[in-house]
């Protein structure tokens, strides 16, 4: 087993320790002792650097095996033997980053239960955001901020963070937030003065002014409770530096002040459904008299007006309108429509009353044009996959029809 130097002190960045295993697959050391912090407990790994005489290995995961070995994987292939003295160096802004992190959710999972009795079920760590599941039904905007509002009081009340080490029967009577189920005779634990008096074996502060402040951000409904993400210290400040970019050029975007941007999207919103309502207005009115046009454009035959158009420049919305139109408009029409823009589609259409099959026709000429489609009677529509051949086929029904 090697022995956690963490343990008893999380501002040990650097230490000295022997090679006591090599492993190639993958490739990584086994020291008698390390300051590498392995992922455990939600808190995920140190990286750093293990140097030997004048070789400096890259450490890029540590890893704590079932009877507390810690493996650290070590970048490259060199690999030292057995008994080799070394220079442990942890990556000092990941680990701060981790201890801020860490400390401040043990903050914020006490001040959940002191408020509002919501117990902390799981801790996550990510590379952007940190995140704790709590147990419980209900979680409302007001209570997310009062409990950040205490966390943050603790936070600047600066109260020392300790460490001590009790066996699991003198845990008993100490009102433990939390036990691990561990097997160990010792339990390590973090004692945030008056605060709060939790197990756990991370990396911690020496006193809480040092996680630097909490914040809280999205909090959404989870299967077992509610997920509320936070963020602490540096990663808070860059987070909210972040936020105030993306706002500043949302608000420069619509010449207004970031905090009057809900309103402007309001205003945008209500400006775009006017508009589009007014769009569809005049196509309806341009589809009428579009219409009209190529009604007296077009000859009876045989008492009916059959005829078909491909428009290279008109999407499907439009030409169903048009065919709308065109067989309401004149109760003698066969239009026979395509549209070759976007997703190529034929509308074929009679007026009501008239004897042909407009869904049988499209599946008839879709059967050699390719693709599919169908519909009624009076309406129908279709994809066609051989472009190049639509007018041609619909010069042909065309005429078919005419008789
Ligand atoms: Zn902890």
């Amino acid at each position: 087993m090697t022995e956690h130097l963490y343990y008893h002190d999380s501002f040990l960045y650097e230490f000295d320790a022997d090679v006591v295993g090599v492993s190639r697959e993958p490739n990584s050391l086994v020291l008698d002792r390390s300051a590498f912090y392995p992922t455990s407990g939600g808190q995920v790994f140190d990286t750093g650097w293990i140097v030997a005489g004048d070789g400096k290995l890259r450490v890029t995961e540590v890893v704590e095996q079932d009877d507390g070995t810690i493996l650290h994987l070590i970048e490259g292939t060199a690999v030292l033997q057995p008994g080799t003295r070394v220079h442990g160096q942890i990556d000092v802004e990941r680990r701060r980053d981790h201890m801020q992190q860490h400390s401040g959710q043990h903050v914020l999972s006490a001040a959940f239960v002191q408020l509002f009795n919501m117990p902390t079920v799981s801790f996550h760590m990510g590379a952007e955001s940190c995140s704790i599941d709590l147990d419980t039904k209900n979680l409302t905007a007001a209570q997310v901020e009062e409990v950040e509002n205490l966390a943050n009081d603790v936070v600047m009340q600066d109260r020392p963070v300790g460490i001590r080490f009790v066996t699991q029967e003198e845990a008993q009577g100490l009102g433990l937030r939390k036990t691990p189920p561990v097997e160990r005779d010792k339990l390590r634990l973090i004692d945030i003065q008056d605060f709060d008096l939790t197990a756990c074996g991370g990396t911690h502060v020496a006193s809480t002014g040092q996680i630097g402040c909490i914040l809280l951000r999205k909090t959404e409904k989870v299967r077992q409770g509610w997920r509320v993400e936070f963020v602490c210290g540096k990663r808070a400040v860059a987070t909210a530096r972040h936020d105030y970019a993306t706002l500043a050029e949302s608000a420069a975007l619509s010449s207004s002040h970031i905090w009057d941007l809900p309103q402007q999207i309001r205003k945008f919103q209500e400006e775009a459904r006017a508009s589009r309502k007014a769009g569809e207005q005049l196509q309806e009115e341009v589809a009428g008299l579009h219409a009209d046009q190529v009604l007296s454009e077009i000859p009876e035959t045989g008492g009916r007006k059959v005829f078909f158009r491909v428009f290279p420049d008109r999407d499907l919305s439009y030409i169903k309108l048009l065919a709308q139109k065109l067989t309401r408009q004149n109760p003698n029409v066969i239009a026979l429509l395509a549209t070759t823009c976007a997703q190529p589609t034929l509308v074929f259409a009679q007026s009501a009353g008239q004897p042909f099959d407009m869904g049988a026709l499209m599946k008839e000429t879709l059967a050699e044009l390719g693709g599919r489609g169908g519909g009624s009677k009076d309406m129908a529509q279709g994809g066609p996959t051989k472009i190049e051949a639509i007018a041609g086929k619909l010069a042909e029904i065309t005429a078919k029809l005419r008789g």
